[in-house]
């Protein structure tokens, strides 16, 4: 007997045929004998509907009074899936944020978790009642309704299953798993069996998204063994014993054989801005980045150079193509006390990334990607580096290419697809 949470997306509860499905699922693994606690987001569509009559109230709305809408969506899906787990016999009862409770800061719209006190779930599941439980809301300490911010149920249901200490929690989605790189790119990509939190992150804050960064964050710190997996799947298709369909994200220690190279990520919208012949003295990254951050602007990957009079050096940074603008308007702002010669922004880049834990104890997988790109004659902008992960920002125009050479070249190709 294990104790599992489960957690299912708008689009697996979008109707009510959908809602029956998950209840199939989760009758599956009560009759398998295992606890379970499931963590729900609203019917697709609704939260963005709910946030949409906020705004047409009152644009500049009270934060506290938006959460009370907003985690409204929440509300009728865990009540929704109750019934229609009663209807298949299966005991649940359905709990709201504040009935668990689930403790957070008062920072309404994007509220982080301090605390849950599960023992009342605790006694549901040990008497054999299933737990339904509305994702991204929570209570503060003034006894306010708060949310967690857009996509926040990922991150309920990692945090519910950290203090039920759950041996797993499977996360249902519109995907069967976590794959080597986007398969709409490369048609080979091959789903991974498991992934590495620290891979994880890698692959979803570089483009991969499948799963709230936060929630993978959240996962590692506590140990919560993740699971990604479909929900369209046949909710009574045989399934191996482990439960484990999807992919699993979990320590490192628990991969046995690991690759030198997990997966290619790929963010396909980046922008590089450079700022030529700045004064070399101290305090100049702080005056550039400072104003950068304070506009809310994401920095990626910076660079810094002597140039050949050895009193001025050139800095590039990128920055999503989104923000460009915002950046540009912060270096123009600079003027006057920053000192540079010019300055140039190309929109069109993407960032290729080479991930992998196993190159901690691997030379030489940096030299193949670079030695890789040069044979299809791709130029490398800028090179950043991390212990798991090695990155190139190249022309846009490039990036597909560029993943489907490195995908092959790290032997990552699924060999039963022909081309
Ligand atoms: N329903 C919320 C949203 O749409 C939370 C979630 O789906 O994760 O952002
Ligand atoms: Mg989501």
């Amino acid at each position: 007997m294990a104790r599992l949470v489960m957690k299912f997306g708008g689009t697996s509860v979008g109707d009510i045929e959908r809602i029956r499905n998950v209840a199939a699922h989760v009758k599956r693994e009560v009759d398998a004998g295992h606890q379970v606690a499931v963590v729900v987001s609203a019917m697709s569509g609704e939260t963005n509907r709910l946030v949409g009559l906020t705004r047409d109230v009152s644009p500049l709305h009270d934060a506290r009074e938006y959460d009370v809408v907003v985690s409204a969506g929440e509300q009728i899906s865990v009540g929704l899936l109750a019934l229609a787990l009663q209807d298949v016999g299966v005991a649940a009862r359905s709990w709201l944020g504040w009935q668990i409770k689930v403790e957070t800061s008062d920072v309404h719209g994007a509220a982080r978790i301090l605390d849950i006190h599960a023992d009342g779930l605790e006694a549901q599941l040990e008497e054999g009642r299933v737990a339904v439980i509305a994702g991204f809301q929570g209570i503060s300490s003034a006894g306010r309704i708060t949310t967690l911010g857009r996509g926040g149920s990922d991150t309920s249901a990692v945090a519910i299953a950290a203090a039920l200490k759950a041996d797993r929690c499977d996360i249902y989605t519109d995907v069967d798993g976590v794959y080597t790189t986007d398969p709409r790119v490369v048609s080979q990509a091959t789903k991974l069996a498991r992934i590495s939190y620290e891979e994880m992150l890698e692959m979803a804050s570089l483009g991969a998204k499948v799963l709230q960064t936060r929630s993978v964050e959240l996962a590692m710190a506590h140990n919560v063994r993740l699971q990604v997996r479909s929900s369209f799947d046949a909710a009574d298709s045989a399934f191996p014993e482990d439960g484990i369909v999807g992919t699993l994200i979990c320590n490192e220690d628990e991969i046995m054989e690991q690759e030198i190279v997990s997966g290619i990520a790929y963010a396909p919208n980046e922008a590089k801005v450079t700022l030529l012949q700045v004064a070399d003295k101290p305090g100049v990254a702080a005056e550039i980045f400072g104003p950068l951050a304070d506009a809310a602007v994401n920095v990626d990957m910076i660079v810094q150079n002597m140039s050949a009079d050895g009193k001025t050096t050139d800095v590039t940074f990128t920055v999503s193509s989104d923000e460009l603008e915002r950046a540009l308007a912060v270096i123009e702002g600079l003027k006057g006390k920053v000192e540079f010669a010019n300055l140039q922004a190309v929109p069109e880049m993407a960032k290729i990334s080479v991930v992998g834990v196993g190159m901690r104890s691997h030379a030489g997988v940096a030299q193949k990607m670079f030695k890789e790109l040069a044979e299809k004659g791709i130029n490398i902008h800028v090179i950043s580096t991390s212990e798991i992960k090695v990155s190139v920002l190249i022309d846009s125009d490039y990036a597909e290419l560029a993943v489907r050479a490195l995908h092959a070249a790290y032997g990552l190709d699924d060999e039963t697809i022909d081309t």
